[in-house]
């Protein structure tokens, strides 16, 4: 599943190759994927743009286009942006690009949205702040974690908590953090909350690096893997030791989610309960 460090990887791998093309064609093999406006309109508007810029926000890729009209792509679980890569048998959408690239939207299970919009921000702005920002400070973690009461796991994969981190990145950084998955929110310390704030910084810093990670269906533009997930010492290791204490890794459901930790370095306590 795309998160943060995929969706960053994927726009740091596209960017070179696509800001300033133009959108020569687009063929929709399932208009289902497109959420606005409807598929014809979206083909007939998309027709001449010029990506102008791509960036991120969350899991959101923004492709800023001539015009001031914006593509927003949500990859959901199994989407993947390929170029020049055809020979994929999910491909659902297909952008021909001015000087003969060829990018391809592919998604196996379909939950993927494309969308064409003029109002990005009706969006992108009820998303909580990026993580990685150089303004987000401890404090405004604190802040945004003030007065909840779900578990820490369900809270930091609420995307107007923070925007970007998902049931992969959460479970490694409370991991790290040595904190319980179901540990009440207002139960946790000042000092515990800067520890989980500095383990989601160094654990999507270090996903970044390794260019995403490719436990499930999750390819780089060109078709290649991450490598990120090669580092995980929890995420999809059920019944592997802990690369601390060697107890076997257990999953345990949070809201529907499936979490992975160590029952040793992650002891159950809620002082407050
Ligand atoms: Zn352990």
């Amino acid at each position: 599943v795309p998160e943060l460090p995929e969706v960053e990887t994927i726009k740091n791998e596209l960017s070179p190759r696509i800001i300033g093309k133009r959108i020569v064609d687009v063929t929709l093999l399932d208009p289902k994927a497109v959420k606005e406006p409807s598929p014809e309109g979206f083909r007939r508007e998309l027709k001449g743009k010029t990506i102008e810029n791509l960036n991120r926000r969350g899991k959101y890729l923004l492709f800023h286009l001539s015009q001031g009209k914006t593509l927003i792509i949500h990859l959901r679980m199994t989407g993947a942006l390929l170029l020049n890569n055809p020979a994929d048998r999910y491909v659902r959408a297909v952008f021909r690009l001015s000087g003969g690239d060829q990018l391809a939207f592919v998604d196996r299970r379909r939950l993927g949205i494309l969308r064409l919009t003029d109002h990005e921000e009706a969006i992108i702005s009820k998303l909580g702040p990026e993580p990685l920002a150089r303004g987000f400070t401890v404090g405004k973690f604190a802040q945004r974690l003030r007065g909840r009461t779900a578990p820490i796991k369900a809270v930091l994969l609420d995307q107007h908590v923070v925007a970007g981190v998902g049931n992969m990145y959460a479970d490694e950084l409370l991991f790290r953090a040595k904190i319980h998955p179901l540990r009440r929110t207002d139960s946790l310390s000042q000092k515990e909350i800067k520890t989980i704030y500095l383990a989601m910084r160094s654990v999507l810093h270090a996903a970044i690096e390794g260019k995403g990670a490719s436990v499930d269906t999750y390819k780089r533009p060109a078709g290649n893997s991450g490598t990120a997930h090669i580092e995980f010492a929890v995420a999809h290791r059920e019944n592997e030791p802990c690369p601390v204490c060697g107890t076997p890794i257990t999953r345990l459901p949070v809201r529907n989610r499936g979490s992975y930790y160590c029952p040793r370095c992650q002891r159950f306590k809620n002082d407050r309960l």
